[in-house]
């Protein structure tokens, strides 16, 4: 979960009468409360989730029979499905087996948030999608902005409006789409107040990778913000993508086990008709902010790009998304792919071995691999050497970014 996008999901909460916080950022002391428990074995986010969480077991005025700790699960080969029991091991341990881990999955239709589910479903959804907007705001405006801080400010200040709406009891449910896109409006416009200079010259790198290492800053070293000290504005794959390929992949299941005319599948495309509407609903006010790095409009072009490299129909997660986003972005001009990944996690050595022969198909496109394991590593040192290589590309490319000049 980003930053913003954890925010959302505790104000969510907040909103249906949980008392909800976001779990502590990540430090130094995250990683030590971590090691006296994993072997080393365990992925970089599952070291990060348990730090973090062990951190709240230390922090003054904790109760452990009024805590639940939030840790969804999935199936499939992805460490991910272990994190939950694995955190339930770790709270037997420090002898806190009383706190209860809320643990849902969308194999039982999230029937672990009990009568929460139907709600929580669609405000979590709206807290993604405006998270997600507000981050995009700040990496368009951060690398511009003439006074350092700002963007960050903006950022924010963006998101206290957007929370503190998402939370506020007074505002129905039924009216919160509208409350939340007029939120989205004033914190649109604090990013628009900063003084920029959108006339200096910057290269487009997208940026894709497992989730949440690329999401979270702490885990990737603050990637992006060195990034743009080098000139670049990044694009960053962002959480609503993976919802996206969720619903594709259910479509894709029923249709495999025979049920593509069934009520199941009514349902799937009811809830993706909804999401969109509500998204495009949410995301009307930063039409003029997102030229020239709009999202696609359906995953299946993000699918589609990837298929002769890494077929949807065989393979799965991350790794499918990020090459297709990679062409993608391509396609819209971008100067350079970073893939950012934890170390040992499969997406990253997958997408790795395959990148070298999109570059080749893709006018030689710089693609690199970043890896992330908690220690500390030469990153300002290989962003120098990466924006080299996109600086050269840039050159000689033949697909033009489209960008707006004026604030
Ligand atoms: S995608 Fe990789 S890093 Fe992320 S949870 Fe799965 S195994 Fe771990």
């Amino acid at each position: 979960m980003s930053y913003g996008g954890a925010r959302a999901f505790a104000a969510a909460f907040r909103f249906l009468g949980v008392d909800a916080r976001v779990s502590p950022g990540g430090d130094e002391h995250t990683y030590e409360l971590a090691g006296r428990y994993t072997s080393g074995d365990e992925c970089l986010p599952e070291r990060v989730t348990i730090g973090n969480f062990l951190k709240v077991i230390e922090s003054p005025g904790f109760v452990p029979e009024r805590t639940a700790f939030f840790m969804p699960t999935a199936g499939g080969p992805c460490r991910f499905g272990q994190y939950a029991p694995f955190l339930e091991t770790v709270l037997r341990q420090v002898g806190h087996e009383e706190v209860m881990v809320l643990s849902p999955t969308s194999a039982d239709g999230y029937e672990g948030l009990g009568d929460l589910a139907g709600p929580m479903m669609k405000l979590g959804w709206w807290g993604l999608v405006g998270s997600d907007a507000l981050r995009k705001m700040l990496h368009i405006y951060r690398p511009y902005e003439v006074e350092p801080g700002m963007a960050d400010a903006a950022h924010e200040a963006a998101l206290d409006l957007f929370c503190g709406t998402l939370a506020d009891t007074a505002i129905a449910f039924d009216k919160k789409v509208p409350a939340l896109a007029g939120a989205l409006e004033k914190g649109r416009d604090l990013f628009r107040r900063i003084p920029v200079d959108f006339s200096k010259e910057t290269l487009l790198i997208g940026v894709v990778g497992e989730i949440f290492c690329r999401l979270s800053t702490f885990s990737n070293e603050d990637l992006i913000r060195k990034l743009e000290t080098f000139g670049a504005q990044a694009w960053l794959s962002d959480i609503c993508e993976w919802v996206w390929y969720t619903n594709a992949e259910q479509e894709k299941n029923l249709r495999l086990f025979g049920r593509a005319f069934s009520l199941e599948m009514l349902g799937v495309k009811l809830k993706k008709h909804i999401q969109h509407d509500h998204e495009r609903k949410l995301l009307a006010p930063f039409k003029e902010e997102f030229v020239g790095m709009e999202e696609p409009h359906n995953i299946r072009e993000v699918l589609e790009r990837s298929y002769p490299y890494l077929p949807y129909t065989g393979s799965l997660g991350e790794m499918v998304l990020s090459i297709g986003k990679a062409i993608y972005c391509y396609e819209q001009g971008a100067d350079g792919i970073i893939d950012i990944s934890p170390f040992t996690c499969m997406n990253g050595i997958v997408t790795e071995a395959i990148y070298p022969r999109v570059s080749k198909e893709h006018e030689g496109i710089p693609m690199r691999t970043f890896y992330f394991d908690g220690t500390q590593t030469d990153l300002e040192n290989d962003l120098g050497i990466f924006m080299e290589l996109a600086h050269n590309y840039n050159r000689k490319k033949t697909r033009k970014r489209k960008r707006r000049l004026v604030a």
